[in-house]
């Protein structure tokens, strides 16, 4: 089954739920970076709150961006995705190989270490939104939640997760947010706190083949689910060489002088696709007389 976020609603619409599942996107990401499985873990579970986090966003112009930086051998990470979940993302360090947790899992958190997660909300306002939280966790779905609570005053429930497999292709990626809106009755976020307590991994879930459907059901039981839509999720990188071109432009007619006398050609690298542009002497000369 194709990527996609199953966006539903419970308990009278006071609580939105949300169920990704990424597999396909976290793959064209590792196919990108050739991430170590730990970094595919870390910029997975990113990719799929972006995604998430980009299908809740008003105006088609809006765009998400996911930044977490770590004193962790992994340096950090950026996601970002607009209003219909196409996403992007890189890691600073795609390399970082550290032992398993005693748990057997990806140390995510151990890549990363301590720092921040920024979110940027651009909302095609003059100033974009930022928010900014110390890492609670490193695990990532821990983190979303501490944002969620502290910079969207929206208590929330999320999960994320990615399964390495043994060749270090993406085997299953997923995860969910759920949000509690004003006036969720107590009663409800009670049993979805227990039910919470309970439930297995989501990759567990993805790896029994459960759809997204039977995560929802699991997770407010016989609450009767109201879903709204089922939204595509996609890996997408729009860069060109005419964006690569403004990109140089922007650096200023001095330092491409500079290029030409030291190196007489150029090559830029997009972080997102991995993808080389490369510029000769006469393309340079031609910027500079733009
Ligand atoms: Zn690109």
């Amino acid at each position: 089954m194709s990527d996609h976020i199953l966006r539903a609603t419970a308990g009278e619409n006071t609580v939105r739920l949300f169920i990704a599942n990424t597999r396909d996107t976290v793959e064209q990401a590792y196919e990108y970076h050739n991430t170590s499985p730990v970094m595919s873990a870390a910029l997975g579970r990113s990719l799929t709150a972006a995604a998430i986090m980009g299908s809740m966003l008003k105006s088609d112009k809006d765009v998400v961006t996911i930044q977490i930086k770590g004193d962790g051998p992994g340096g950090g990470l950026t996601v970002t995705s607009n209003s219909r979940s196409e996403v992007k993302g890189y890691v600073n360090n795609p390399n970082v190989d550290i032992p398993l947790k005693p748990n057997g899992k990806l140390d995510v958190q151990g890549a990363l270490g301590y720092g921040t997660l920024t979110v940027i909300k651009d909302l095609g306002m003059k100033e974009p939104y930022v928010g900014r939280i110390p890492l609670v966790s490193g695990e990532i779905a821990e983190d979303m939640t501490y944002y969620f609570a502290k910079s969207e005053q929206t208590p929330s429930a999320v999960a994320l997760g990615v399964l390495v497999d043994r060749d270090y292709s993406i085997k299953q990626a997923g995860g969910f947010v759920i949000q509690m809106m004003p006036g969720a009755p107590e009663e409800i976020i009670t049993d979805l706190e227990e039910r919470l307590m309970t439930i297995e991994p989501v990759t567990s879930m993805l790896e029994k083949g459960m759809s997204s459907e039977d995560i929802l059901n699991i997770l407010v039981g016989d609450r009767e689910p109201h879903v709204l839509d089922r939204i595509p999720v996609n890996y997408v990188c729009n860069c060109s060489k005419e964006r690569v071109e403004k990109a140089l432009m922007a650096v200023g007619k001095k330092e491409i002088a500079k290029i030409i006398e030291e190196d007489g050609k150029a090559t830029l690298h997009c972080h997102f696709c991995s993808k080389d542009y490369d510029f000769s002497r006469e393309e340079l000369e031609k910027l500079l007389t733009m």
